[in-house]
């Protein structure tokens, strides 16, 4: 069966790779290829195998019949050599990868040992088991090309694992070919490790390693198989019997000991093939330890990757919602799954390779994931704050609707309601093992509870005090329209007396509403100010309102007619001509004059009336509602001089019309 090639210079078919080609290139499709073997999450749930010997020793077919693999054969007829460079292949129904390896007999070709030594460098530091293919009578001849390999496999794995022995144990295991059964295994197997010590005792090691045995690096095993050809039936089963020892994990001369693994996880196997051969190519010294870490490194960097762009993809579709401003409802459960899906999938892919750079991978990881996730908890946080206190202030609108509501009851069940909220909230959304806070935004919004709640309340006080001066400007207007009118000279007494008893209900009523707005002392006494003087400038509205110019010459008409038009006894006089109009109206005039001064201003005969507001219940802090000062003394000036002037000029012309028409009546009287 023939290899395609492929562009890259490399063989692959159906399943089986060419991982080192003739020119002595690494594959770039090892990767792949064991993801289509679907072994890629095997983890270390995998073997390999490398088989080792002459050429043409029967090593390709072994392997086919020990793997179900389909190895290049050598064909009978042309008798070539086949397999070139090293190949692979997974085991048929087995989670083992096979690695064929081009067979040497070079001890005279320069060129062929080079090959040896990388290709047994190769093998030893990824396979379990190495397979020492060779025929029977190859054994003994210490000299022969097998003894050569063997040297260059215990020299290489002298560098490899020479320091440190943990994960460096590998099985040789001899297959005798060709046994005819003469001699006993036994007496082949002394024979061999007769050799094997040798030539581990010829070996010049490094001056640390003196005392160590072969045995420290090496187990051995042997076994034959029968002629092929001759013992066709017997080869066969013998074979069976081989592969079982291969597969059956159970039995007791399982080969596959887990001491043998050399623990790279099957996802990393690609990576480091390629990296060890790399390094091998250079002739550089392989040190097994970092190439472990750097495998670690790139491995873990990819897993990383790769669960980061699940987490962001998953982490996108709530970034748009909590930037627009919506509380995305269990968006800390969602953040939670997210971010420890990935962290499973990092933990289940990554935990396998070297444990500090798995971890400190790891933390790079949590704060990637972190840091996506952080804008979002804050947005959510943001997002409840604001919307809890939409909630809050609605519910207090809605609170303060219509009578009867007691405006400390509404704010506390409106507070407590939209805390509650905000605190579940910002709960739900963390996630515990970051450093996230919310309790700094919990402060912010209680501030800015407190601050609507204090508004409101201003607002509703505003609205209290309204209402209770609409009434009180009711209450007063009667009264002190009937007390102007009548103008007697406790006039003023009579009105300040009112204002007073309707302003101290006012006042009560006030006091008994503000109970419930839970205002401290200085904003009670505030609102009482502002309402004393609203009170006042209500009196004050309502006595320029009965003094203005028409209404005040009306009322002064009124008087004097009364005295001037009317007898003592209300009785319209018909004036003769013997009556005294002089002094009448002379009389009537002073007397409706009289009445200027007593209008002009707030003057009770009561002269306490006169502190009907003291200076310090009107006075007001700067920022309450009426805020500007307050000259209660100049408020009590009605009219001011000049104004009284005007207004005596204007009644004495009324007064002297009303005279010259009396005069006028008793002529006419005579006259008749
Ligand atoms: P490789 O070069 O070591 O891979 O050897 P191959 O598997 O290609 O086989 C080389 C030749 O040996 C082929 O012609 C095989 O048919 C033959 N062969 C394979 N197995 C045996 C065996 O067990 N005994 C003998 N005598 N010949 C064998
Ligand atoms: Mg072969």
């Amino acid at each position: 069966m023939d290899g395609v090639k492929l562009p890259n210079g490399h063989s692959a078919v159906s399943g089986r790779l060419q991982v080192i080609n003739d020119e002595k290139k690494f594959t770039p499709d090892l990767g792949e290829q064991i993801e289509k073997w679907g072994l890629l999450d095997a983890g270390f749930g995998y073997n390999i195998v490398a088989v080792f010997g002459s050429q043409s020793t029967g090593k390709s077919t072994l392997l086919n019949r020990l793997f179900g693999t389909s190895f290049d054969v050598m064909d009978e007829t042309k008798r070539q050599q086949t397999t070139k460079g090293i190949w692979m292949c997974r085991g048929k129904d087995m989670d083992i990868m096979v690695m064929d390896v081009e067979g040497t007999d070079g001890r005279e070709r320069g060129e062929d040992q080079d090959f040896e030594r990388k290709s047994a460098l190769f093998s030893l530091a990824s396979s379990e088991v190495l397979i020492i293919n060779l025929w029977e009578h190859q054994v003994g001849l210490y000299q022969g090309a097998n003894m050569g390999l063997l040297k260059t496999v215990f020299e290489v794995n002298l560098g490899l694992f020479g320091k440190n022995t943990t994960n460096g144990r590998t099985l040789l295991f001899f297959v005798i070919r060709d046994h005819i059964g003469v001699t006993p295994l036994a007496n082949l197997q002394a024979t061999l490790t007769t050799d094997l010590n040798r030539i581990w005792e010829s070996l010049s090691k490094p001056p640390e390693l003196q005392d160590r045995q072969l045995s420290d690096y090496f187990d051995l095993a042997f076994t034959t198989l029968p002629h092929k050809i001759l013992a066709a039936d017997k080869f066969e089963a013998e074979v069976l019997n081989l592969r079982a020892r291969f597969v059956n994990k159970d039995s007791s001369d399982f080969l596959f000991k887990p001491a043998y693994h050399k623990r790279i996880p099957a996802d990393g196997v690609a990576f480091y093939m390629e990296n060890i051969w790399e390094q091998v190519q250079s002739n550089k010294d392989l040190d097994l330890p970092t190439q472990q870490e750097l495998l670690a490194q790139f491995r873990c960097d990819e897993i990383s990757t790769v669960a980061l762009a699940e987490f962001n993809e998953q982490a996108k579709s709530q970034r748009r919602p909590v930037e627009a401003g919506r509380v995305v409802d269990g968006l800390g459960g969602m953040m939670r799954a997210w971010r420890s899906d990935a962290l499973t999938r990092y933990d289940r892919d990554a935990s396998r390779y070297h444990q500090g750079v798995y971890k400190r991978k790891r933390a790079d990881l949590v704060a990637a994931l972190d840091s996506t996730l952080s804008p979002l908890f804050l947005g959510q946080l943001k997002n409840l704050h604001k919307t809890c206190l939409v909630a809050f202030k609605k519910e207090m609108l809605d609170g303060l609707h219509g009578e009867g509501y007691s405006f400390a009851d509404v704010v506390s069940t409106a507070r407590e309601r939209c805390l509650g909220r905000f605190e579940a909230g910002a709960k739900e959304a963390l996630i515990e093992e970051t450093d996230w806070t919310w309790e700094d935004e919990m402060v912010s919004l209680k501030e800015e509870v407190k601050s609507v709640a204090d508004q409101c309340r201003k607002d509703e006080t505003k609205k209290m005090v309204n209402l209770i001066e609409r009434n009180l400007k009711k209450q007063i207007a009667e009264p002190v329209e009937l007390a102007l009118n009548k103008a007697a000279p406790d006039m003023w007494d009579n009105i300040l007396r009112t204002f007073k008893q309707t302003l101290d209900k006012a006042e009560s009523s006030y006091l008994t509403k503000a109970t419930s707005f839970d205002c401290t002392d200085e904003e009670n006494a505030a609102s009482l100010a502002a309402l004393r003087r609203r009170a006042w400038q209500a009196l004050r509205d309502k006595i320029d309102e009965q003094t203005a110019e028409p209404v005040i010459l009306g009322k002064l008409r009124g008087h004097f007619e009364e005295r001037f038009r009317y007898d003592e006894t209300g009785v319209p006089r018909v004036w003769k001509p013997e009556d005294d109009i002089d002094g009448t109206f002379k009389k009537a005039k002073d007397d409706t004059l009289d009445l200027i001064p007593l209008y002009s201003k707030i003057q009770p005969v009561d002269s306490s009336l006169e502190y009907v507001l003291p200076a310090d219940s009107i006075a007001v802090p700067s920022d309450s509602l009426l805020g500007e000062d307050f000259d209660f003394a100049a408020t009590l000036v009605v009219f001011t001089e000049t104004r009284a002037l005007e207004l005596t000029q204007k009644f004495r012309r009324e007064a002297d019309a009303y005279y010259v028409e009396a005069k006028r009546s008793t002529v006419a009287s005579i006259a008749q």
